[in-house]
Formats: C-alpha cells, structure tokens, sequence
C-alpha cells in the first residue's frame, strides 16, 4: 500500500514540536512493516539544503506560482519536496519570521502543500501514486478537502496533533485556492466567518486520529473543543475518530546508546546516571548535590503547557531543598517569570531560554523529575522520554499524559506499575500536592528507584506498534 504523509516538519531536519519527532519515526516505521510510506514537505531551506541528490519530477503551474516538484531520499525514507522559494526561501520557523508573526501569505504557503498532495496521489509523479494521503495538523488539512472536491480515489487520514492551532484565512482567498463557494459552510471548511485549514482535515478527511485515545474523547467536549467538538461528536459516532499513541524513537531516545549524553546507562546500572546529574548541575550552575531533588521541564512556554502553574510552585520545590531546571522558549512574559525566579533563587533554580536539541537529551537523563503539567496534551513526547531515561514524569491527568504515565499510588508501586506523579486540576495547589509526593517518594530510596526501573522496562510505546495500528486503519479505509 503507497501512503503520502503530507506534513511541514521533519526531525532532525527542521522541528518546533512534537510533530517533527513523529513525521522523523512513523514513515520509517512503516516502511520496515512493508508499506510503501513517503512524505511530502515544502522545500524549506533546512530540508532542502539537506537531502542530498534531489531530482526534478516535474514543473508545473499553480494557484500559487510556477512550482517544482523535486524527489530525493533522507535517512531511508522518500521525500517529495515543493521547490516555490517566492513561498518557501525563507530561514527559521516554517510558520512566522523572526518577531513570531505569521507570515502573511501562509493560506497560499500551506493551501500548496494540501493541493500538490492531492495531485501526487493522482499522478503528478508518473511512478508513483498514493492510496492514502495521510495529513498533519492544520498545515496540511486542506489536502482533505482538495481529495473530496476533485472525487480523487486516494482515502485521506487527519491526524490531529494539536486542536489548538486552526489555520485560518479569510474566505475572500476561496477562489484564489481553487475551491468552490458551496464548501464555505458549516458543512465544510467555514469556521467562524473564516475559512479553517484545520476543519477542512476534520470535516473532509475519511477517518481522523488524535496522538492519543484519550484526547480523542476530550476534543469531543465543549472543554477542549474550541467550538468543533459538534462535528467532532459526529465523526465519533460514525466510528471515524480514534486515537493512536505515539512511539518514541529508540534510535534517538535510548540513554543505553544516547550520544548526547555524558554517561549511557541502562536499567541494570542506574547509578551511572547520577554523574549526568552531577553535569547537568554544573552546566546549570547549580550546587552540586545528589540528595536534592532536580526537577526539570523541556517545553515551548505557552498557555497550554502550564508552566504558570510550575512557576507558582517553586517556592515550594526551594523551601524542601530542591532544585529546578528549564529548558524552553516561547511566550515572553512566561520567560521573564523563569529568568526573574532564577534570580530569586540562584541557588535552586536554574533557567535557559532557548532551543537546545542535545541539551534537551542531557536534562532527561540527569534529572530526577520531568515536569510536564499541561492544562491539554494531544500526546506529549517529553514525558515519554522521561519514562525511558528514568526522569520521573509529574504530569497534568489530560490527553496523552493520562495514557502513559501512572501515579505512585500504593497500589501502583505495590503492582510494580507506578511510574510518575499525576495531578488532576490545572492549578498550581493540585501541582503543590503533586510536588509533595514527589519530595515523599524521593525520602523512600528504594521505592524511587524502582519506580524508574518500571518505568525504563516498559515496551509499549514504540513506533513499530503505532504504525501496525495505521496500517489497520489504512487497511480499513
Ligand atoms: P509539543 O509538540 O506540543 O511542543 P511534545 O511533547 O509532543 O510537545 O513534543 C515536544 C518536543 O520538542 C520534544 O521532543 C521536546 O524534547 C522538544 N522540545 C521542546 N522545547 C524544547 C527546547 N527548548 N529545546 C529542545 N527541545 C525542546
């Protein structure tokens, strides 16, 4: 079966999220269970200046300007890539400049990638045609819509990683995009006067999947929703929404081969691992000390992450002796706070502002707790990571963190199966509670230790599952 991932980030080649991670694992995933799984990409610099032999498929004209479609190979997997330097040329984030605004032409940058999926699975390259066109995140919705108008065969998957971002354009751009008036309806693209790039994946696509099952259900409710969750009901009860978890990817995420890290470690040696603390408070400028607690986060800071709440906590993480890291950038005001409570304690709490791939792998394998309270989740990565590294996840009860992390219950420790700390309200006395019994379990060394090895030993999140679970559904389809 010939699946077309339709997607705007890559790991390791260009990445804001967690996004990048799955479209750098699952085709890969997926070639190795036998299907013919490629990606198409606009050729953003960072792509384009890194795949090595590319070859032109084709030239051809569009809404959006004469375009080329050029092929090549990156790490075993083939790549389509959209050559339109006039929309693509340009360094960074693929989504906004430098001052984080929105490039102005994104409705004709992204409505592309949508339209020249949809050709490529109809024959734009003479070898090659998809039967599924599996589409990512707003960026790529439009192709759902672009299938279903032109009666193409191929069948189209939406994978939701995130509700929150909902590409919308004025409606005034309809014709410019090839799309015909009767689509601009409740019953179509049409949200809130606006036409949605998101709800064009979630309205027109034959089956729409979430990172995880439990956000599968939330986004049917009014909470997490953002006024979709009607449709979102009905594509539920026509049995054409489900989630699927994400994997981790053990070529990168593995501390027993991690390059990144000062010292590999495994499950059977764990004390190793204290020398990566031992870095990481040094790096950080920390007192150098195992009996405190190191808290850490890695995140974008927005709204949704929830790092106000931690923030408000660190007070309480000071007065019991423990330290924090973070790494992370985003939301001005939230790095202020961070860069302000560091001053305020320079002696427990630790900030830097800024993207860090390999720091990222070096604060996982030398912290003691990985924070991740979100107030929504669609899947989450970072906890995933905390799991196999033996950083123990404290996580917000929500979306994906609630499918993977299990509280230290004393139920959950006596059946072996505790593996992090769960809160459950998104305010900071919930996160308080959590952090206590964090700070109690620590005082219980055996217990700790333990817990981390249950959670390094668990096998469930791997790629290799989620892509036998797509290609089921492909199959279905
Ligand atoms: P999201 O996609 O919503 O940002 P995920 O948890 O799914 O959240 O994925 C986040 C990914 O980005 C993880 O791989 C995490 O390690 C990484 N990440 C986030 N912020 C940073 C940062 N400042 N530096 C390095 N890696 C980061």
């Amino acid at each position: 079966m010939n699946v077309l991932h339709c997607c705007s980030e890559l790991f390791p080649l260009l990445k804001t999220g967690g996004l990048a991670d799955v479209m750098g694992s699952l085709p890969l995933a997926q070639k190795k269970i036998g299907l013919d799984a490629r990606v198409v990409i606009p050729a953003f610099p960072a792509i384009k200046d890194n795949i090595p032999d590319l070859k032109l498929v084709t030239n051809i004209d569009t809404f959006a300007g004469n375009i080329s479609l050029l092929y090549g190979q990156y790490r075993g997997v083939d790549i389509y890539l959209i050559d339109a330097p006039h929309l693509y040329q340009r360094t960074g984030s693929p989504y906004h400049d430098q001052h984080q605004h929105a490039y102005g032409d994104n409705v004709f940058r992204f409505a592309l990638l949508g339209w020249v999926a949809s050709e490529l699975s109809a024959g734009l390259d003479p070898l090659w045609r998809a039967d599924i066109v599996h589409a990512h995140d707003w960026h790529a919705g439009l192709v759902c819509a672009y299938l279903a108008i032109k009666h193409y065969s191929a069948k189209s998957v939406f994978t939701v990683h995130n509700l929150a971002y909902k590409g919308e354009f004025s409606p005034y751009h309809l014709h410019q995009l090839e799309l015909p008036d009767d689509c601009f309806s409740i019953n179509g693209l049409e949200y809130y006067g606006q036409i949605s790039f998101l709800k064009a994946g979630l309205f027109y696509a034959n089956h729409i999947t979430t990172v995880s099952p439990t956000y599968a259900k939330e986004i049917t409710t009014h909470e997490f929703g953002y006024g979709l969750e009607g449709l979102l009901r009905q594509r539920a009860d026509e049995q054409r929404l489900s989630g699927i978890l994400n994997g981790i990817d053990e070529a990168v995420w593995d501390p027993s081969i991690d390059r990144l890290i000062t010292r590999r470690y495994d499950v059977q040696n764990l004390n190793m691992r204290l020398d990566n603390k031992t870095v990481l408070q040094k790096k950080f400028g920390l007192p150098v000390n195992n009996n405190a607690p190191l808290f850490a986060a890695v995140s974008r800071l927005t709204s949704q992450k929830g790092l106000d709440l931690v923030i408000e906590t660190l007070p309480d993480i000071v007065e019991q002796s423990g330290q924090f890291v973070l790494l992370g950038t985003g939301d001005s005001h939230l790095e202020a706070a961070f860069l302000h409570a560091q001053q305020q304690y320079p002696k427990n709490v630790a900030v830097h502002i800024g993207y860090d791939e390999s720091f990222s792998h070096q604060i996982v394998a030398g912290a003691d707790v990985i924070m991740v309270p979100s107030r929504f989740e669609p899947c989450g990565l970072t906890q995933l990571y905390g799991l196999k590294y033996g950083a123990l996840p404290l996580v917000r009860h929500t979306g994906g963190l609630a499918d993977t992390v299990n509280d230290c219950s004393l139920e959950n420790l006596a059946h072996h199966q505790a593996t992090g700390f769960i809160f459950y309200e998104a305010t900071s006395d919930s996160l308080r509670q959590a952090i206590n019994r964090a700070f109690t379990l620590w005082n219980m060394p055996k217990q700790w230790q333990q817990t981390q090895m249950d959670g390094m030993s668990q096998t469930i999140f791997s790629w290799e599952t989620a892509a036998k679970m797509y290609a089921t559904l492909y199959q279905h389809l």
